[in-house]
């Protein structure tokens, strides 16, 4: 791995290390350079404070080829990374013509006065070269001896679209030749655990230049199948052959690969079976309806929902019987197979998804303990119910009965069967 091209990204301000502000950029940042092929070795999160972004920036020059630091290039008084680098690599500050005109072009658009401060954003490191000659974003390039220094502002479209047009382009055409081939897959799963998978996977035959990684990104398990080296074809037939493996250990887990969303599954798999859809929610409170309706085209396949949070809303909305709520509760097998088929009776359709559960964090009792939740879904081949147990916040019982709802309708659709409840 030593002779791999090595990147190092450092991120400046006190929002971030104060905990008021998630550092996206870092995040953005070491994706973009581990898919060319850089080595990401360490990423560092500073105050504005000239010490420690110093130290930052000097031991970060030892070790990379390429660094790339965003914030502080902003107008404000704690915006100082200019004057830092400029000391840090011993360049004195120098007005860049082509920075002040951005500044300048900016300052009339937005209808305010130049003022001091904003032309301070224009003193630059000697040698600093703006990214962006058109000027739509400011940040600048710096070459120590043999180290490219990124300088991008921290506010994240900003640093992306310099990120996205420039930096990488231009690493790129710095490194051609040096920088391997990688090719990555992500496969995602629903409704396995960690060690289920470990057990499952344990013999996986291994291949030279492949490496697999393992990450729980709640409510979903992602496993990301990577591979570097110099012929593509070769890497993807790998990557392939790897798939394979793991598909034919545990297919019916894997609900889609890379950038695919669950509901962009369920979506896709409707629409090729022709199937309509319709939805009763409870305490998931419009979040299945939610997901589906965010994947443009859903209206082919996705007849609507209703929202019955109270007993009078499930009884007149989709029909549910009083004796059913007074004996066994709104919480229950049977309440969710009533509502499954009020829905699709009122909204006719193929499949009649419902959910009906104790989200919390008040409201369990000791036989229906929060998180308690039954899901219901009715079709031509009748109606099935399960109940199952979710663990966490509030918000995180709710997100995984909508994948669990989502989930439902794709094993329906693929005629597997449903993931076992408690
Ligand atoms: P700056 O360029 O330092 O003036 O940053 C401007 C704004 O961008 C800050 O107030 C933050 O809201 C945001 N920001 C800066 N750095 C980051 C980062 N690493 N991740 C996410 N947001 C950031
Ligand atoms: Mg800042």
């Amino acid at each position: 791995m030593d002779d791999m091209i090595k990147g190092e990204i450092i991120t400046i301000g006190n929002e971030l290390i104060s905990g008021r502000t998630l550092d996206i950029n870092s995040c953005y940042i070491a994706g973009r350079l581990t898919a060319i092929g850089i080595q990401v070795i360490k990423i560092t999160s500073v105050g504005d404070e000239y010490e420690t972004v110093a130290e930052a920036i000097k031991k970060a020059l030892n070790r990379a080829d390429f660094i790339i630091v965003t914030g502080g290039l902003g107008s404000t008084k704690d915006d100082i990374t200019n004057e830092i680098v400029a000391k840090a690599l011993n360049r004195p500050l120098k007005l860049n013509r082509t920075a002040l005109e951005y500044i300048k072009r900016k300052v009339a658009e937005m209808g305010i006065e130049m003022n001091p401060s904003l032309e301070k954003m224009a003193w630059m490191p000697e040698g600093a070269q703006m990214l962006d000659l058109q000027g739509n974003a400011c940040g600048y390039s710096i070459r120590d001896k043999d180290v490219l220094l990124y300088f991008l502002p921290g506010v994240p479209d900003q640093m992306k679209y310099l990120l996205d047009r420039f930096v990488i382009p231009e690493i790129l055409r710095n490194t051609k030749e040096k920088l391997p081939i990688v090719k990555k897959r992500v496969l995602k799963l629903y409704g396995i655990n960690e060690s289920l998978i470990a057990e499952s996977l344990k013999d996986l035959e291994e291949k030279e230049g492949v490496s697999l990684g393992f990450y729980p990104v709640f409510p979903e398990y992602h496993i990301v199948i990577s591979a570097r080296g110099e012929d593509e074809a070769k890497l993807l037939s790998s990557i392939d052959e790897i798939e394979a493996q793991i598909r034919e250990r545990l297919s019916d887990y894997i609900f889609g690969k890379d950038e695919e969303k669950m509901e962009e599954v369920v979506g896709r798999l409707l629409r090729s079976h022709s199937l309509t859809l319709s939805v009763a929610e409870s305490c998931t409170g419009g979040l299945i309806s939610h997901r589906i309706t965010n994947v443009s085209g859903s209206s082919d396949h996705f007849m609507g929902g209703a929202v019955v949070y109270s007993n009078e809303a499930k009884m007149r909305i989709l029909g549910v019987r009083e004796d059913t709520l007074k004996n066994f509760g709104a919480v229950s097998a049977e309440t969710a197979k009533e509502m499954a088929e009020g829905v699709r009776r009122c909204i006719p359709s193929d499949i009649g998804v419902a959910v009906t559960g104790i989200a919390g964090p008040t409201g369990g009792t000791k036989q229906k303990p929060v998180g308690t939740v039954f899901i219901g879904l009715s079709s031509k081949d009748g109606t099935v119910t399960r109940r199952y147990r979710f663990f966490g916040e509030r918000e995180q019982i709710k997100l995984n009965s909508s994948m669990m709802a989502l989930d439902w309708i794709r094993r329906y659709v693929n005629g597997d069967p449903f993931l076992p409840g408690i």
